[in-house]
């Protein structure tokens, strides 16, 4: 697929293009990860893109499906990255104590998450998960040279290589963060967790979105689900078409898939989205988008 502004979508096994920037979807899901035979098309792994830019790695999230990014970048060394957490529930950061890139000396990794609604720091949280009995091992095994760096939500700043980052909070319990990324002139925006208010326009989500050439969203619900899990904070694929064409943007790509939605719920809202909005595509474990 190719769009007006030159974006490609592929689904490929093994994917370094070398164009500038690429986006790769390594998990999808909300909540839980869901492996199994109804839903090997989309994948069963919560939250995790590898975003490439100018050669320079970003990793949104650390979910489940860090564990297939880490295997892919096993023979790669020295790794240097930014590893970016929209917030800390499980689903988003369950693949880090598996995060193998970690755990070698070479590498370095810089790990940054918004102050949430909580008193604890973000290494805190992470040595949380990583000591028993949740975790045998704790976080002082990773070798990497690791850094752990907080930011208030709305806050911007520069990565490495010249990757602008913007921030706003979402609505969600508890707090996330969402992302705007931008080099070279390609904008790449990462909005998930968050529950959008019915007749709102979300601010946040809009100054994100605006004008990106792709969005990341959380689409976990459909219309009739959210009306039952209102306060769960996410939001639908209606809403995302909606805030898509409010902010401009180019790609649209639904995420964080409810663990209950299988591969042949998956297409009908495939389906259903792309008539309603012809650039929307649904996130699946392999997708790749290049500019
Ligand atoms: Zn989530
Ligand atoms: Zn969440």
């Amino acid at each position: 697929m190719t769009n007006s502004k030159g974006c490609q979508a592929d689904f490929l096994e093994d994917g370094v293009s070398g164009n500038d920037v690429e986006l790769r979807i390594w998990g999808a899901r909300g909540s839980l990860p869901c492996p199994g035979p109804s839903t090997v098309r989309y994948g069963g792994n919560t939250s995790c893109v590898e975003v490439r830019m100018g050669g320079r790695l970003v990793i949104l999230d650390g979910g489940s499906g860090i564990r297939g990014l880490s295997a892919k970048m096993r023979h790669e060394a020295p790794i240097e990255a930014d590893v970016l957490l929209s917030h800390y529930h499980l689903d988003h950061i369950m693949g880090l104590p598996f995060f193998s890139a970690a755990f070698k000396r070479e590498n370095t990794l810089r790990f940054r998450g918004a102050r949430l609604d909580t008193n604890i720091t973000l290494r805190q949280i992470l040595a949380k998960m990583m000591s028993p009995p949740l975790f045998p091992v704790p976080i002082e095994v990773y070798q990497a040279t690791t850094s752990f760096e907080e930011f208030d939500p709305g806050d911007s700043f520069e990565l490495p290589g010249g990757i602008r980052v913007e921030t706003r909070g979402l609505n969600h319990p508890g707090g996330a963060c969402g992302y705007r990324l931008s080099f070279g002139g390609i904008v790449i925006a990462y909005v998930t967790d968050t529950e959008h208010v019915p007749g709102e326009d979300s601010e946040s989500a809009l100054a994100l979105m605006q004008g990106a050439d792709a969005v990341i969203y959380d689409a976990t619900y459909t219309d009739e689900e959210f009306e039952t899990y209102r306060g769960w904070g996410h939001s639908t694929w209606r809403e995302a078409n909606r805030l898509a064409e409010l902010a401009g943007a180019e790609t649209m790509i639904l995420f964080h898939h409810d663990p209950t939605h299988d591969d042949a719920v998956m297409d009908r809202i495939a389906v259903e989205a792309a008539e309603d909005r012809a650039k929307t595509i649904v996130a699946r474990e392999g997708l790749i988008l290049t500019w």
